[in-house]
């Protein structure tokens, strides 16, 4: 059993003000693999206080600097990727190669995409020709509190932690209480690189303790948050009362819209893609939409692909799916697929229950729902594992309209060979990405949602400016 009791304040690992001791529990087996604190008040107060008297010198330290530690950091987190995947891997059950080559690659990959855009970022910008003397300068916000979830632990970490320090921010992280080892081990890598004492803080905690009391904290500028549409609303009133700036990446339920002349793969693709990481991606394609001629194959594809999803331990390797996360989360799917059941959904694949030979763990049978209605809950609601709701459309108008009938706007997907229709459809959809014919997004490039979905953008320069607040100069003079 690991003992992670201990925050990260000030430059040191430090006991929590009164004990509290939290499990953590391995998702693969269901039992304790450690135990950490969850923190209270005083503990907030602590690390917020390091933060802030760390503030003024950080936030004066030059691009160069910070730029050095950042590449000590982006070393250390290589060094380390192996430890990192397999603290992913027992705190949240990604498989092993999901976690090594996904769940920490998507760390280095945005360090790397955070690295390219700071060498080009202006902290001083003229306004335009029309006002010579006029200068636009981009200053760090101050304190930041990032709350992250357990899905994509350390991607989310990293987006928010790279930007907020390479602009000159102070900060306190409070990781998911669910999976808060790779945010231990990262909090080891950040002393590793050696920043100053007071830049980075790491306190544990629940939402209720530490997420609460840094969202209304006064000393506490900003608050990046990640998590479900339910926690971002709490956060916002939280702070509404000092006027922090949040900044919110929250839920989704993408469409995945399969025009007649998608590529013969684009159903199996679209299943692996709403199934990967157990269908605990926000940017799920968990609705898919396929136009009425290939509807019939559609759905047997479907079925065939769910079918031969393997399900097993995160620390076996291979491209199988692991358990989710927690009892809450499998027994609010459970809940979910029973729904779509009654609600009347056509079920050809899985169902209720855990797959054949795994009796022990939070494993659930990869399942897809046909003919799927808008008056049904799973047509609405983020299921967060790996269950597909399929039903067929019309034409582009209609797709659009089942696509945009959601609270949410994450993310959606287009399969389509015809140019026009793809760029046209692309522009329809009330989302903040939308990924057509398999293309991955290049680094850099901005990640969040609108509606329901949140209203941050991380990642890349969008990421950087998100930390900065903006200062207007008239009468500028050379220095
Ligand atoms: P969650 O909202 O329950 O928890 C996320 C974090 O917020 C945790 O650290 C938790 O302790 C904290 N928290 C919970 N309630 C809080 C409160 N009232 N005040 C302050 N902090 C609070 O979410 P989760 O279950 O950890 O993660 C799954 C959710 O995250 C899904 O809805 C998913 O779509 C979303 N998500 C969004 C993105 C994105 O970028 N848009 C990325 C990953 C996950």
């Amino acid at each position: 059993m690991l003992d992670k009791r201990d925050f990260y304040i000030n430059g040191k690992w430090v006991a929590p003000a009164a004990a509290n001791d939290f499990d953590v529990i391995n998702p693969s087996n269901e039992e304790a693999c450690a135990t950490i604190s969850l923190g209270d008040q005083a503990d907030t107060d602590a690390a917020v206080a390091a933060a802030r008297a760390a503030f003024p010198a950080w936030s004066q330290t030059s691009k160069a600097e910070r730029t050095a530690k950042l590449e000590k950091l982006l070393e250390v987190y290589k060094a380390r990727a192996e430890e990192m995947a397999q603290a992913i891997s027992l705190e949240m059950g990604a498989p092993q190669n999901l976690a090594r080559a996904n769940q920490v690659g998507a760390g280095t990959w945005h360090m790397g995409g955070f690295m390219n855009a700071f060498k080009n970022f202006e902290f001083d910008r003229p306004l335009g020709d029309h006002a010579p003397t006029e200068r636009t300068l981009y200053e760090p916000i101050g304190v930041v509190a990032h709350i992250t979830p357990w899905n994509w632990p350390m991607n989310q970490i990293i987006l928010k932690v790279i930007p907020a320090l390479a602009t000159g921010c102070t900060m306190v992280l409070k990781p998911s209480e669910i999976a808060p080892l790779s945010g231990h081990l990262f909090a080891e890598m950040i002393d590793e690189a050696g920043f100053p004492a007071g830049v980075f803080n790491l306190v544990n905690g629940d939402g209720p303790g530490v997420g609460s009391q840094l969202s209304s904290h006064p000393e506490v500028d900003m608050v990046s948050f990640t998590g479900s549409t339910r926690a971002g609303i709490s956060i916002s009133k939280a702070a509404a009362d000092t006027m922090k700036r949040v900044s919110l990446e929250l839920g989704g339920k993408g469409s995945n819209i399969i025009f007649a002349d998608a590529t013969a793969e684009a159903v199996t693709n679209g299943v692996g893609r709403c199934f990967r990481n157990t269908g605990q991606s926000c940017n799920a394609p968990s609705r898919m939409l396929v136009e009425r001629s290939r509807y019939a194959e559609a759905v047997e594809q479907a079925t065939a692909a769910a079918n031969a999803t393997h399900v097993g331990p995160a620390s076996e390797e291979g491209g199988h799916i692991g358990p989710v996360v927690s009892k809450m989360q499998y027994d609010k799917i459970q809940g979910l697929i029973q729904k779509g059941i009654d609600d009347g959904g056509r079920l050809t694949a899985g169902g209720l229950g855990r797959p054949d030979g795994l009796n022990r763990g939070y494993y659930v049978r990869p399942t897809v729902f046909a003919d799927v209605t808008n008056d049904m809950t799973i047509y609405h609601e983020e299921i967060f594992g790996p269950v597909l709701a399929i039903m067929p459309f019309d034409d582009e108008e209609h797709a659009i309209a089942i696509a945009n009938d959601t609270p949410y706007g994450l993310t959606n997907y287009i399969q389509t060979e015809d140019d026009a229709k793809r760029v046209r459809v692309a522009r329809r959809l009330r989302s903040g990405m939308v990924e057509t014919n398999g293309n991955g997004f290049a680094q850099g490039s901005p990640f969040g949602g609108y509606k329901q979905s949140g209203n941050g953008r991380e990642g890349g320069v969008f990421g950087l400016e998100e930390f900065c607040e903006i200062k207007a100069v008239s009468g500028w003079a050379a220095e």
